[in-house]
């Protein structure tokens, strides 16, 4: 036998074998001949909750192993349409300053976006979610799906505005995405104040609470999503707290009520075709976790983005 190096684990070696790559995706050793590019985003420095996000993408690695290669709902196989590299973690220099962080983190961002590169990006607190859309947003405001039982709209908590309750406030004071062509789905929960809900209408966010969600139902809701963003360029953030409590106990921000993952997962797959240029799915918290179920949905539902991802990088 010869000698392989073992950054590139093989799609058919054992599935507890080899490095737990996201998804098992080969290591990028470059970030040139890279379709898609999935990176950790370890950082937790902005939780206004329960800690434990920074732990979030190894164990996403870690239970992405079980994954094999194709979707059996849509017959996607990312692999095959796309060149798939496990790019690594978001090398920080600076975790005890969230701006310091969140430069970091747009700055390797950046790197993947101008080498052409989609990022799928794995967290880490919502508050990552700021500097990933600064990445791709350069050219001008994008469209937004965001899926999360809280709008993230907030304003400042203790002293930051650059919370893990407030990136998508921020992204739209910085023109980084529409209010017009964003959605917030599964929104949810107990609130002190109603200001984020508040904000996020008034500035023209659709905003489907998780009673209408369950309501009308998780096509229905993709549908209304995709109408909405059209042909604009679109960038999709996944909370996982936007699950119930029941499927992923492992988050910072727990709210009951919450979607099934088989509704997640309808959700998703009803968002095929639209112009994604990223993504990212966040607040996998494993010390809250039981079993290992949060990161096995976190894995699962990156899958089906990736899926997503896959098919657009095939497109075009
Ligand atoms: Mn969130
Ligand atoms: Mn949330």
């Amino acid at each position: 036998m010869t000698y392989r190096p073992p950054a590139t684990p093989d799609r058919f070696a054992p599935r507890f074998a080899e490095l737990a790559t996201f998804m098992r995706a080969p290591l990028a050793a470059a970030l040139d001949e890279v379709d898609i590019g999935i990176f950790g985003v370890p950082y937790d420095g902005a939780l206004t909750n329960r800690p434990g996000a920074r732990h979030g993408p190894r164990e996403v690695r870690n239970q992405s192993s079980l994954m094999r290669a194709i979707n059996h709902a849509t017959g996607v196989s990312p692999f095959e349409l796309a060149r798939v590299r496990d790019t690594g973690d978001v090398p920080f220099t600076g975790i005890f300053d969230i701006e310091t962080a969140h430069r970091e983190i747009e700055a390797f961002a950046a790197l993947h976006v101008a080498a052409g590169i989609m990022p799928l990006a794995i967290g880490g607190d919502h508050s990552v979610s700021l500097p990933l859309l600064r990445a791709v947003a350069r050219d001008g405001p994008v469209a937004l799906i965001h899926v999360d039982a809280h709008t993230d709209t907030w304003d400042s908590f203790q002293g930051s505005k650059f919370n893990h309750g407030a990136p998508f406030r921020r992204a739209a004071e910085e023109g980084l995405i529409d209010p017009e062509a964003t959605v917030q789905i599964g929104i949810r929960g107990t609130q002190n104040l109603p200001e984020g809900w508040e904000y996020s209408k008034a500035s023209g966010m659709r905003v489907v609470f998780c009673e209408e969600f369950h309501e009308a139902g998780p096509a229905a809701i993709a549908a209304e999503a995709r109408a909405l963003v059209g042909d604009r360029p679109v960038y999709l953030t996944y909370d996982i707290d936007s699950l119930d409590p029941v499927y992923a106990p492992g988050t910072g921000t727990p709210e009951i009520g919450g979607m099934t993952t088989y509704q997640a997962q309808v959700l998703l797959r009803g968002l095929r075709g639209l112009d994604w240029i990223g993504a990212d799915l966040v607040e996998v918290a494993p010390p809250f976790d039981n079993g290992y179920i949060t990161s096995l949905a976190g894995a699962g539902l990156a899958f089906e983005i990736l899926c997503l991802l896959a098919e657009r990088v095939a497109a075009r």
